[in-house]
């Protein structure tokens, strides 16, 4: 599963570039801004009391926001990934997301974070009050406060998601197809951490030949090089290390289509042995219930 938090500050771009990434990988949209607008515009007794906060330019309860994203995790149970756009946006939402997605069996891949200098914000937010009427966005005081709630209370969460080596830093300025390429460039990368974490996992748990244990150790040695070069260079904050990231992503498009080739020829007999034990033990009743769902 691909689970993206989609961070910045309030127009730094989120939604925009949230649409893009969903049509190209497929995951599901969870704006908590977008869940609350919803409830306020059905105006349910919490919709009610979101828009008190949100018409300040404050941050609504984390309760409220948890519980949210917790129904929409629940009835997406089949989901590829998610995007997750706007939340959290406080430690204890960012830790309460943790928790959700571990009782799911999954985890955040990574943390994109959209970087949008203060001035520059307020313009554009200023300019899409105009544009698309949302309260929120169309005096100063209240953008200059969303800012600064931001600034105190959810730009913490860099630290909380680089702890996890999960932060990936993006300039936000700039066209929507530059910052949208600068972003797949980083998921590519992003996928080649799963899928090392995936192949150590394989290497080490699966009953390989000889010829497959040393293919899988060889291209997973080399991932490993690769993601730990782009990661000194980052540390560094080298100039050049958005230039690596490009080199290993494209790479790493050739390698992993390699693993995955090489990771069908491996398990053939354990999926063959499974399917036979499924076919043993799933009555013909069951079967029927599973064709009509
Ligand atoms: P957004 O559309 O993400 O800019 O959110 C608009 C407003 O909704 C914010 O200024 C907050 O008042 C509220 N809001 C959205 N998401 C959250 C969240 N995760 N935690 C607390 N408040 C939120």
């Amino acid at each position: 599963m691909l689970n993206i938090v989609l961070f910045g500050p309030p127009g730094a771009g989120k939604g925009t570039q949230s649409e893009k990434l969903i049509e190209k990988y497929g995951l599901i949209h969870l704006s908590t801004g977008d869940l609350l607008r919803n409830e306020i515009a059905k105006q349910t007794p919490l919709g009610l009391e979101a828009k008190q906060l949100m018409d300040k330019g404050d941050l609504v309860g984390d309760s409220i926001v948890i519980g949210m994203i917790e129904s929409k995790l629940d009835s997406n149970p089949d989901a590829n990934g998610f995007i997750f756009d706007g939340f959290p946006r406080t430690q204890a939402q960012a830790i309460a997301l943790d928790d959700l997605l571990q009782k799911k069996g999954t985890a955040i891949s990574a943390m994109l974070a959209l970087e949008v200098d203060n001035e520059e914000l307020i313009k554009r937010l200023l300019l899409r009050g105009k544009e698309s009427g949302r309260p929120d966005d169309q005096n100063e005081s209240i953008i200059r406060n969303r800012v600064n709630e931001y600034n105190t209370k959810t730009l913490p969460l860099k630290n909380f998601y680089s702890e996890q080596s999960k932060f990936h830093s993006i300039d936000g300025i700039g066209s929507i197809n530059q910052i949208f390429n600068d972003l797949v460039q980083r998921i590519i990368f992003v996928k080649a951490e799963i899928e090392l974490t995936n192949l150590e996992n394989d290497i080490e748990h699966l009953d390989l030949t000889i010829n497959d244990f040393e293919v899988a150790t060889e291209i997973s040695e080399e991932l490993k090089q690769d993601i730990e070069e782009v990661r000194k260079s980052e540390a560094k904050q080298k100039p050049q290390a958005k230039k690596v990231v490009e080199k290993i992503a494209t790479k790493k498009v050739v390698k992993v289509n390699s693993v995955s080739k090489t990771k069908k020829s491996l398990p053939v007999k354990k999926i063959v042995s499974k399917k036979a034990v499924t076919k043993k033990t799933t009555k013909p009743a069951a079967k029927k219930q599973i064709v009509s769902q």
